[in-house]
């Protein structure tokens, strides 16, 4: 299975990364994980047709995350796609999601292929296609939120075992804490995707020496974290070191 990493930028905009969104592929299913703002130039960027992602998944409403789906929807349409796609959102935001695709007048009737839009929940197991699968924990992301939101249920932030093909892989997502990169502690995984806006540097190296991973993609990065990064590389032991890789847009690797 490939796994591209379309956009490997934090919630901060550059002009070094795109907002965070990777796809993976198995031989016949395209899965893309979070379409954020500007996804659409990240997508072209990586050489990605928009018209063979055949799912997009969604971990959690933040704009980097989430906003450039109504522009990659209506770029399908201009590309004159045929396929079918899934969108696949946690059943707790399926109604803001539909609000969301109305307010940038994203009609699926409208659009000339079928936009099939599914939920999933916290903990359950997702079948996508016949090699690609999930399942969803719930992490502390947006729990900063709980004094100042309407409608808490909304708060809803994920972060994914993925399986594909023969290949499992954590993909965190953004995080709240550390404890949330031992949700699938207990699972074993070849190859675990990590943010690193949202925790401190130097404690992924406790999380890395605990859960120990056969492989690590850093993602999720601001110009300013680069430094920091490389310093907090150089620290580790080689046998860490060598099984750790700073992604960048458009870096495509086979797992
Ligand atoms: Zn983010
Ligand atoms: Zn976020």
């Amino acid at each position: 299975m490939k796994i591209t990493f379309a956009g490997t930028g934090s919630g901060k905009t550059s002009l070094k990364r795109y907002h965070t969104s990777t796809l993976f592929s198995s031989a016949e299913f395209n899965l893309l994980l979070d379409a954020g703002d500007g996804v659409s130039r990240a997508l072209m960027n990586s050489q990605i047709d928009f018209n063979s992602i055949d799912a997009i998944l969604f971990s959690h409403f933040h704009p980097d995350h989430l906003n450039g789906i109504s522009s990659l929807l209506i770029q399908m349409k201009m590309n004159k796609r045929q396929k079918p796609l899934r969108l696949l959102v946690h059943s707790n935001l399926y109604s803001s999601f539909i609000k969301f695709l109305e307010i940038g007048y994203v009609f699926k009737e409208r659009m000339g292929f079928d936009i099939n839009i599914l939920t999933y929940s916290t903990d359950s197991f997702f079948r996508v296609n016949k090699d690609i699968a999930f399942i969803s924990r719930e992490n502390s992301h947006l729990i900063k939120y709980e004094t100042s939101a309407e409608d808490s249920s909304l708060l809803v932030s994920s972060s994914f075992l993925l399986f594909v093909e023969s290949k499992r892989i954590f993909c965190s997502g953004d995080i709240g804490s550390e404890e949330d990169l031992y949700l699938f502690e207990n699972e074993k995984f070849d190859a675990f995707i990590t943010e690193v806006t949202h925790i401190d540097i130097a404690l992924l190296k406790k999380v890395l020496l605990r859960i120990n991973p056969e492989s690590v993609y850093i993602n999720h990065l601001s110009d300013e974290s680069q430094e920091e990064l490389q310093l907090w590389l150089s620290s580790l032991p080689v046998s860490l070191r060598e099984r750790i890789f700073v992604t960048f847009d458009a870096m495509s690797v086979t797992i």
